[in-house]
């Protein structure tokens, strides 16, 4: 049977907004609707998870404000474990300002709020609880710290530690050793190797480096070029599905957490990774980071857009 997923990450309330095309510097832009939805790549990842079928359980920190008990809320109606979301004292919940221009394409910036204080003591309550699942999926919108204690401590009872490296942040050779599956997508992959990446020749070329620094297994998410895995160093290639594009907000979210649910019902990575391109494929047609995140019965064969 499926073992249980455990997600260590931020919870945010998003701010989004539409526009013609993302304000430079100076520029105001008039004309975009407005919408609020709860996001957080914890968050979004968690949800993922929950919709397509994982058992799940949550630890983040909230502020002690209107949206962390929105946040609390909306969780439990996803069916999410709820029993390690923490509200701080001092700090509030998490928001991100996103900008999404004609294109689709996105801007973002986030005051991490209550998630810069979950702390590694925040997680000795959920100890026993990581202990028990089979694997650990983690982001950077939390301190290094935290992301470094519980990768350590999930590698060391042998549960499957997948961390997906955004927004980047300096990983070291000790957090690496710990990490079963990285997932950085074409920049995050540029930024961990130091060269370009714009098609998969470079991806490949990335992922030899990535695997370099001591991670066992690489996997590049390429927009609507797909997916790169390196396993074992072995390259494989899963194609995007072809959808018309309406908002990436989340992809890379519903890529790790449908990553998540694949590898913890036992499929093989590259089986993994091409659930995961499917999920995310739906979740570009949709406007919002979890408004965007598709169920498992929308993953039946003939729902799918075709290769
Ligand atoms: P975001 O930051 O926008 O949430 P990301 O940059 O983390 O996303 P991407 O590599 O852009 O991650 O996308 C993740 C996965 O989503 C891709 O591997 C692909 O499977 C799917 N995907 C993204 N964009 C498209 C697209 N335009 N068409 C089809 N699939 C897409």
């Amino acid at each position: 049977s499926a073992k249980k997923i455990i997600v260590v990450g931020s919870t945010n309330m998003d701010m989004v907004v539409k526009t013609s095309h993302i304000p430079v510097p100076g520029e105001t832009v008039l004309g975009g609707s407005f919408f609020m939805n709860p996001g957080g790549k914890g968050a979004n990842q968690a949800v993922a998870v929950a919709r397509l079928g994982g058992e799940v359980s949550f630890i983040s920190k909230v502020g002690n404000d209107i949206f962390g008990k929105q946040s609390s809320q909306l969780f439990e109606e996803e069916g999410i474990s709820t029993r390690y979301l923490l509200a701080d004292a001092g700090e509030p919940s998490g928001v991100a300002l996103i900008t999404v221009d004609a294109h689709g394409e996105n801007s973002i910036v986030v005051a991490s709020g209550a998630n810069a204080n979950l702390l590694p003591k925040d997680l000795e309550a959920a100890l026993n609880e990581i202990a028990g699942a089979g694997i650990l999926l983690m982001q950077l919108e939390i301190p290094m710290e935290t992301v470094h204690f519980a990768a350590k401590y999930a590698a060391s009872l042998g549960i499957k530690v997948i961390l997906n490296p955004a927004p980047m942040n300096t990983l070291t050779p000790e957090l690496l050793q710990h990490v079963h599956i990285i997932t950085p997508n074409s920049k995050e992959a540029e930024m961990l190797s130091g060269i370009p990446v714009n098609s998969i020749a470079d991806a490949r070329k990335a992922a030899t480096l990535i695997a370099g620094m001591g991670v066992k297994n690489v996997v590049i998410t390429m927009g609507a070029q797909g997916a790169l895995i390196l396993e074992d160093g072995r390259f494989e290639e899963v194609p995007a599905r072809p959808v018309e594009a309406v908002d990436t907000t989340a992809a890379g979210d519903v890529f790790n957490g449908a990553l998540a649910v694949a590898l913890s019902e036992g499929k093989t990575l590259a089986e993994a990774v091409q659930f995961a391109c499917q999920a995310a494929a739906i979740s570009v047609t949709r406007l919002g980071a979890q408004s965007s995140i598709p169920h498992r019965n929308e993953l039946i064969v003939s729902n799918l857009p075709r290769l």
